[in-house]
């Protein structure tokens, strides 16, 4: 419970209950902290588990103007230790959220009113958690939506509808997944260039035009023409024209990109948040230590994020493609990584990389992307995985899976010039090269100098007057502080 706080202003931030979500959003209530907020953050039960789990109580407890509540997601209790069934997941947060979402909107100003904490003044939530617009215009309190992928998918995204009436989507039969269509350049989003029908989020692209995905997007899209404003954790330069593009789609909302977050919290003044993590994996720190005796610059990172699994065969071609590259490598293999339970490597492989590789099943990776020894690293190119690796300076080898992943692939490799594409059908003698290349070669010195380019460009958009310092000024006093 926070302390008493008069006069501040009080917001309530609801994450999409995945970690790729609940860390972008953590981001933002630490930023709104720094601007005088009393934040509550609200998880679902099932992940206030994990964290506690994760971090321990004391992570969680007595911080001043900072309280966590939480909802059920209305799924079965299920192991707290795995990543929840994703379609599942939506379907139950948009059917069962509402109630128990306004009944702590009611109980947080019923606190108000006896003056134990400020009274509700606006809701921060995740596109995807859209049931908090129908609390908003109940409770007659403004909503920003925080877009945690990049600007470029969501504008993939909110072209749906003109795909489908061009004729381009859904696809006519399961053949258009292997024909070739898929590379079908589009060229009828205003703002968005050279990308291909397979760049879009992999939710819009089924045959089944009543897919629950499909459906789930394709609504969340919809519902945000009811938000006040939309802020993405991105910055002016790396999407300046797909966040314009995006403000033609949505005319009656403020669109502002107000990140890259970790570039944003790393100049915000000391404040006491700093202990809390949102991790929902316990961290080995031990990594850190194995990174002190390596060479700067010498070590590949390898992530594939919280959710993306992939085959044993995929799994091989990776681990033998790094052996072979002979650089050191720190790779986090989650438990659930590999379809069908873990796998154990060879000792033939374990011998072959005992001096150079490192293998942990979760790691800071924030921490990790900003020691020296970091080289590059190779990502399933999760949004926020790639901001923290441009906001560190690494240069990235993609291999992207699903979801906004394609898309943010496509720009790294082609717009930004700070990645290489590794093919889904991975093989080692590939792997191999390319990790040289990056490591080593000519293309990853131009994609470190690139990498380096936007970092800076990143720090000077969140340094005080810069473009993502006054938009996160203007949501504040335009949006946030606005009576409705
Ligand atoms: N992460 C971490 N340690 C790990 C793996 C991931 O701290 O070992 C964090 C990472 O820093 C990022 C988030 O988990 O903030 C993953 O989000 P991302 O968008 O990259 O991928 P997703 O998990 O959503 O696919």
């Amino acid at each position: 419970m926070g302390s008493v706080s008069e006069g501040k202003p009080h917001a309530v931030l609801t994450p999409y209950p995945v970690q790729g979500h609940i860390n972008p959003m953590m981001k933002l209530a630490k930023l709104l902290h720094t601007r005088g907020f009393h934040i509550t953050f609200v998880l679902t039960d099932f992940n206030h588990k994990r964290l506690l789990k994760s971090r321990g109580s004391s992570a969680l407890d007595g911080l001043p103007d900072f309280q966590f509540k939480t909802i059920p997601d209305g799924l079965p209790p299920m192991d707290a230790d795995v990543t929840q069934d994703i379609p599942s997941l939506c379907d139950s947060t948009q059917k069962n959220c509402l109630i128990p979402y306004c009944n702590l909107l009611t109980r947080l100003n019923e606190s108000a009113s006896v003056g134990l904490i400020p009274r509700v003044n606006c809701l921060v939530s995740d596109v995807s958690m859209s049931f908090t617009i129908d609390a908003a215009e109940q409770f007659g309190v403004p909503i920003v939506l925080l877009w945690p992928s990049s600007a470029a998918s969501c504008l993939g995204a909110a072209h749906y509808h003109s795909l489908v009436e061009k004729g381009l989507l859904p696809l006519k039969d399961e053949s258009y997944f292997t024909n070739g269509y898929l590379d079908t350049v589009i060229d009828c989003i205003p703002g968005m260039k050279d990308i291909r029908l397979k760049d879009l989020a992999s939710f819009l692209i089924t045959t089944d035009p009543n897919d629950l995905m499909l459906d789930f997007v394709v609504g969340v899209m919809d519902r945000a023409h009811r938000a006040s404003a939309i802020v993405f954790n991105t910055f002016d330069g790396f999407e300046s024209e797909e966040v314009n593009a995006l403000s033609s789609v949505y005319p009656s909302l403020s669109l502002h990109a107000i990140g890259p977050f970790p570039s944003f919290l790393n100049q915000a003044p000391e404040n006491q948040l700093v202990s809390i993590g949102s991790n929902l994996w316990k961290e080995e720190t031990e990594c850190l230590e194995w990174l002190e005796t390596k060479k700067p610059g010498s070590v590949v990172y390898v992530n594939f994020g919280s959710i993306t699994t992939m085959s044993r065969e995929q799994l091989f071609e990776l681990a033998w493609g790094l052996a072979n590259s002979k650089k050191p490598f720190l790779w986090i293999i989650r438990p659930d990584l590999v379809n069908g339970g873990s796998v154990i490597l060879s000792s033939e492989f374990v011998n072959e990389t005992k001096d150079g590789g490192f293998i942990a099943s979760w790691c800071p990776q924030e921490q990790v992307l900003n020691h020296q020894s970091i080289g590059g690293f190779l990502t399933h190119c999760g949004w926020n995985s790639m901001t923290e690796s441009v906001c560190a300076g690494v240069p990235m080898l993609c291999w992207p899976f699903f979801a906004d992943q394609p898309m943010d692939c496509r720009y790294a490799c082609t717009k930004w010039g700070i990645g290489m594409e590794i093919d889904t059908n991975v093989k080692r003698e590939k792997v191999e090269k390319l990790v040289n290349e990056l490591m080593v070669g000519e293309k990853g010195k131009k994609m470190k100098e690139k990498t380096m380019e936007w970092k800076k460009l990143a720090e000077e958009s969140t340094s005080f007057g810069g473009s993502s310092y006054i938009n996160l000024d203007k949501v504040i006093k335009e949006v946030m502080l606005k009576q409705k």
